[in-house]
């Protein structure tokens, strides 16, 4: 979505409601990001107005998640989608991951006090261009200190996956955990198991591929959340993970993390990795095994491995092994000037020989074609042939003479 346009939208939307006689502010993440000066990622607004009104002044908007009453408004000519929730309390998680009674409030005060963090609570009323903060979370924002509001204990209590938000949120800002939120954090660490896995792996995924692992990790691993959510990793182990540099993809980052783990298909199924993820992951934690037999490798089969898609990443992988346990990267260097020297040409050469030619060779066709043609490619690759002849040379001398006629 078009920021600018979420952002006009948003303001729209406060602008309306107002004018209708309802309270209504942003909310939340995009609050928070703008006092940081950052840009947020989407906008979000909280409104006295309940569902039944909201859609009475914006006909084209459309429920979400029916039972929690929030509204999406689009905005068809800009692609401005905007959220908009009514305030509400919640109460009562008997079982520490869904609340069991929202009710719908018209004082923002107390929308603010079910929120998990003083940073993520505040309001702001664009129209006035004014703060409206009821928890401390300017101070906290400007101290940099991720604060439970409320008992830290009841609210992590309440919902479990907050203990994890805390991580994140003081890792994405290098923020300080405010010493008793820590303290709750790190007592009720080993319930965080109680949270379905999908959710688990959402919200780990975006700690791990956060621009601050190395401290995510750190924090992770100090509130004891590590332990509790992957007891199979070797202690001292996951480092790799806090070295990776540059943008982290999400399998990217899950291999660092299970690297030092011997049987890596029991956390992925308990985070409910997708197939996709699961062979992603897999992928990278075995093309580590492959880079360090590379000086061995036949120059075709480095070629190929070259041209996979995520090569970039196996060699990060690789790069990040190699540092956390203090080894020279001698194979990464010698990658890297592989990679400054060979051409895209060098990589992809344009094919000598296809199907269609081995087939007026008069090659019987089946399976064995994709055979010939790799082998071909091979020598291609290796320079050890470079024209068309001597590939229909090598490829006749291939097919062992199962020929037409
Ligand atoms: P991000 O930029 O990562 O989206 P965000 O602050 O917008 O950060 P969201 O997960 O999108 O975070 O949630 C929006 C807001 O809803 C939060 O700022 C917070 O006020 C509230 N919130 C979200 N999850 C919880 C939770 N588990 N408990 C209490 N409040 C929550
Ligand atoms: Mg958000």
């Amino acid at each position: 979505m078009p920021l600018e346009a979420g952002r006009k939208l948003a303001r729209r939307i406060v602008e309306t409601l107002q004018a209708a006689g309802y309270i209504a502010y942003w909310v939340g993440g995009c609050v928070r990001d703008r006092i940081l000066g950052l840009t947020p990622k989407d906008y979000d607004v909280a409104s006295s107005a309940v569902p039944e009104q909201i859609l009475r002044l914006f006909p084209d908007a459309e429920m979400i998640g029916a039972s929690f009453g929030v509204v999406q408004v689009r905005d068809a000519a800009t692609g401005g989608v905007v959220e908009v929730a009514t305030f509400r309390s919640e109460s009562s998680y008997r079982d520490g991951r869904h609340p069991e009674q929202i009710r719908y409030e018209t004082d923002a005060r107390l929308d603010a006090t079910r929120r998990d963090f003083t940073i993520n609570a505040l309001f702001y009323d664009p129209v006035k261009d004014e703060v409206i903060d009821f928890v401390g979370g300017q101070e906290d924002l400007h101290a940099g200190i991720v604060r439970a509001i409320g008992v830290p204990r009841e609210r992590f209590e309440e919902d479990h996956l907050r203990l994890l938000r805390a991580v994140r949120f003081a890792a994405r800002f290098g923020y300080e955990i405010e010493p008793r939120t820590m303290e709750a954090l790190r007592e009720l660490a080993p319930k965080i198991v109680r949270i379905a896995g999908e959710r688990l792996h959402d919200e780990m995924s975006l700690i791990l591929t956060g621009a601050n692992a190395a401290l995510a990790l750190r924090l992770l691993r100090k509130t004891g959340l590590l332990v509790a959510l992957l007891p199979e990793l070797p202690d001292g182990q996951g480092e790799r993970l806090a070295l990776l540099r540059g943008p982290v993809s999400m399998p990217l980052a899950w291999a660092a993390l299970l690297r030092g783990v011997s049987d890596v298909a029991a956390p992925m199924r308990r985070f409910r990795f997708s197939h996709a993820e699961k062979e992603q992951c897999i992928g990278l934690l075995k093309g580590e095994a492959q880079l360090d037999r590379v000086q061995e490798m036949p120059v075709a089969e480095l070629k190929r491995f070259l041209r996979v898609p995520n090569f970039n990443e196996h060699l990060e992988l690789h790069r990040a092994s190699r540092q956390a346990v203090g080894e020279n990267l001698a194979i990464y260097e010698h990658i890297q000037g592989l990679l400054a020297q060979w051409t895209v040409k060098d990589l992809w050469p344009p094919a000598l020989l296809n199907g269609d030619d081995l087939l007026q060779l008069g090659l019987l066709p089946g399976p064995h074609f994709r055979e010939i043609l790799n082998r071909v490619e091979n020598a291609q690759l290796e320079g050890r042939i470079t024209t068309r002849s001597q590939a229909i040379a090598l490829a006749l001398t291939q097919s062992g003479g199962d020929v037409h006629r």
